[in-house]
């Protein structure tokens, strides 16, 4: 097995045992980055200099006797994840310049344990989009098509991990953005639940959707990154002070007999591609076979979740992206007139489409006078979709279903057709109106030899629950 396909954990016994040194493992990430980022474009900045400068100090501690799981592990980092003196992008062209003097809770976090960072990852412009495709710095390719999209937003860090370009990565989820490119991808994703993971120095996209997670090879890497970087930060008022189980821990090889997965009717629905919908239902009686009780349940508000998270995203966008200006931010137009001018010039300039239509209708649906027709009822539907969740959690452990409806599709296939592209997030939206946990498992491959995601969704704080599950379905694949 080449060494760079290796999990983290894997790679952590190496270093553990000197089988190998961090910066000895960081170079071969670095020269694969540097044959394959052309051809994949994941990364917007690679971290050369500071990767081995990290991976020298991870060699130290290790030498000392000092390493944890993470230590001298070389991961990507999504590029709306504000790192100190490292160009944060967002992917736009409004932030190209922006070098944060912060750091982000999580990155923190990770650099506590001695991670190496190799550099940051590719994404739709502000997270905005499914295919990768509204980055200023260029489409993605996915590393199992090379004409098709590695989904979105986090095309670069489900890409990143795919072609053995780092060994995990952190994205964000505000829609679908961890799960739906982990299963373009065929990697594993976890959005956690909203509160868990500090969202402090996280370029803000929606607000109350957003949520950092990992991207990682399989199931135990994904335990060991989200205990990294789990739990209450005082910096960020919407995370909630409870207890942070030990996830590694919590994994355990055991019989699914008497699991109850929940599989809702409406997510089986004209549109979702045959296969998909095969190779989800051939896995799930796989389950059964293995002791697992298949009840069908139903969340009958899903309907309404596309058309809600449309509100509700772009109003939050609209105000967040508000202060990019031209004065405090980033990228400011070369010739104006006067002070409006200049705003209007920069703003113009500066972002892209989607990311126009996204302010547009957030403003629209913020506009005085529409805000109890829009807004505030879908803050009401928001609320039934939640309750939707609640009432089959009262009967069931976790809910399986597709991630999204299809495999990866073709570059430019949707991109002219915002709602055709809005759609393929029909299946993980509602998870982030409720402010659940999901997460994307590799489940099977179509007949493109694409990869085809299981999302595994369940309730609040139930990570360890999730990630057991988890765990032991990709042991009966
Ligand atoms: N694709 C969805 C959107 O465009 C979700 C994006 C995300 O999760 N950041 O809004």
């Amino acid at each position: 097995m080449e060494i760079l396909d290796r999990s983290i954990f894997e790679l952590h016994n190496m270093l553990k045992n000197r089988e190998i040194t961090s910066q000895e493992l960081t170079n071969k990430f670095l020269e694969k980055i540097e044959n394959l980022n052309k051809k994949i474009n994941a990364y917007i900045t690679i971290c050369e200099d500071i990767a081995i400068e990290q991976s020298k100090k991870a060699d130290e501690k290790i030498k000392n006797g000092n390493i944890s799981y993470l230590t001298g592990i070389p991961l990507s980092i999504k590029d709306l994840i504000c790192t100190k003196g490292i160009r944060t992008t967002c992917g736009s062209k409004m932030l190209n310049n922006y070098i944060p003097t912060y750091n982000a809770t999580v990155y923190e976090k990770l650099l506590e344990q001695n991670i190496v960072t190799l550099g940051k990852v590719n994404m739709d412009e502000f997270a905005m989009g499914s295919s990768n495709e509204t980055s200023y710095f260029g489409p993605v390719r996915n590393p199992h098509d090379l004409e098709r999209v590695p989904g979105g937003s986090s095309g670069g860090s489900a890409a990143s991990v795919a072609a053995n370009m780092c060994a995990a990565s952190l994205g964000s989820d505000t829609g679908g953005s961890i799960r739906q490119p982990a299963s373009f991808c065929g990697v594993v994703g976890l959005k956690p639940t909203y509160g868990r993971v500090s969202r402090y120095g996280l370029v803000a996209f929606a607000s109350s959707l957003d949520q950092i997670g990992p991207i990682t090879k399989n199931v135990e890497d994904c335990a060991i990154l989200i205990q990294a970087i789990s739990g209450y930060d005082e910096k960020d008022s919407t995370s909630v002070n409870i207890e942070v189980p030990d996830y590694l821990k919590d994994l355990k090889k055991e019989s699914l007999k008497g699991l109850k997965i929940g599989v809702p009717k409406e997510y089986f629905i004209a549109g979702i591609n045959e296969e998909v919908e095969k190779c989800i239902k051939h896995l799930l009686n796989i389950l059964e076979k293995e002791g697992a009780e298949i009840i069908e349940i139903s969340l009958p508000h899903t309907e309404y979740a596309v058309a809600t998270y449309y509100i509700i995203a772009p109003a939050e966008a609209s105000s967040n992206l508000a202060r990019y200006d031209g004065v405090k931010f980033g990228y400011r137009a070369e010739n104006y007139e006067d002070l409006l001018d200049m705003y209007k010039k920069t703003r113009a300039e500066g972002f892209g489409d989607e990311v126009k239509r996204r302010i547009m209708i957030g403003t629209y649906a913020l506009s005085s006078g529409y805000y109890d027709a829009y807004y505030l009822k879908a803050a009401k539907v928001r609320n039934l979709i939640k309750q939707d969740f609640q009432n089959a959690f009262n009967v069931v452990d976790v809910i399986m279903c597709p991630v999204s409806p299809t495999t990866a599709f073709k570059i430019g296939e949707k991109i002219d057709n915002p709602l055709d592209m809005y759609l393929n997030d029909i299946f993980t939206i509602p998870v982030n109106l409720a402010g659940l946990p999901g997460l994307s498992l590799p489940a099977g491959k179509d007949s493109n030899n694409l990869p085809i995601g299981l999302q595994i969704i369940g309730n609040y704080f139930q990570e360890n629950k999730l990630l057991n599950i988890a765990y032991n379905v990709e042991q009966c694949l």
